[in-house]
């Protein structure tokens, strides 16, 4: 009895799963982060209601949370222009709230690894070269959107910031996406399953709601699976259910309740009479 017992608490430790275990240890780990009091700009609101249309389905509570982390993020945070870029409060704020969203319901820090955010105009050219695995230089990629490195820097490209966070359903969020690879860094949350389903999908050319993208490798699946989650939450959860709790577990967000219902189909033109 005792014996079986202890298979009941291995298996449910294993059932708990990866997501699961990263994200408490992060809860424990990670400092309770202290929030600002001091008041927020009233700029802010109207950046974040203009750019971040994802932050409309919040409630007030959260809506004053995501501001207050983007307090703490814009204090601690280095922004850098490049490629003849002026920062402005609005590029700021925008990217910001974005990232902030990812940490909305978390305890822990604000990415305490991340020190610097480089800002393009537009999609750049990365500055290192890849290797190939033959020893080769990889050819220039076409541009990128944005970039996460594991050296404490983001690098995003603006146009493509403010169209991904004002469009909140196409499923593509640069700032969610390089962002949730610093939470990857910090915690190497994965899903193995679904990432060998997603890479079946795309080989097979089905459709998935999330972009094949993230068929690249663990890395890309738990980045393009956050853009999903907070995109598609709804589509999410139907198609991939065990995925979808494993999300909602880590951010200690639901969206697919927060997400507007769709639009009720249009009514049927009356049957033609013979
Ligand atoms: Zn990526």
């Amino acid at each position: 009895m005792e014996g079986l017992a202890v298979v009941g608490l291995v298996f449910g430790l294993i059932v708990v799963g990866y997501f699961g275990v990263s994200a408490v240890l992060r809860r424990m780990g990670g400092k309770s982060l202290r929030l600002p009091t001091g008041a927020i700009p009233d700029t802010w609101h109207a950046i974040v209601q203009n750019n971040v249309a994802l932050a409309r389905g919040l409630s007030s509570d959260e809506r004053e949370r995501l501001l207050r982390l983007v307090q703490v993020f814009l204090a601690d945070k280095h922004f850098e222009g490049c490629g003849g870029l002026v920062l402005t409060e609005e590029m700021k704020v925008t990217i910001a709230a974005g990232a902030s969203l990812l940490l909305l319901h978390l305890d822990g820090p604000c990415y305490p690894t991340l020190r610097t955010v480089l800002v393009y105009p537009h999609g750049f050219i990365p500055k290192f070269a890849r290797r190939l695995r033959t020893g080769e230089i990889a050819p220039p990629p076409a541009r990128l959107m944005g970039e996460s490195w594991d050296n404490g820097v983001v690098v995003i490209s603006w146009d493509d910031a403010v169209r991904g966070a004002r469009n909140p359903s196409d499923g593509e969020n640069v700032v969610l996406h390089e962002f949730a690879h610093q939470l990857d860094t910090e915690d190497g949350v994965t899903d193995s399953e679904e990432y060998e389903r997603l890479r079946r999908d795309a080989a097979r050319d089905r459709p998935s709601a999330l972009d094949d993208y993230g068929a690249t490798n663990e890395a890309e699946f738990f980045a393009v699976a956050t853009e999903t989650f907070f995109e598609k939450p709804v589509q999410l959860e139907r198609e991939h259910p065990a995925l979808y709790a494993q999300l909602r577990k880590f951010y200690r967000q639901d969206p697919a309740r927060r997400a507007p219902p769709p639009a009720p189909p249009p009514p049927l033109p009356p049957a033609a009479v013979p």
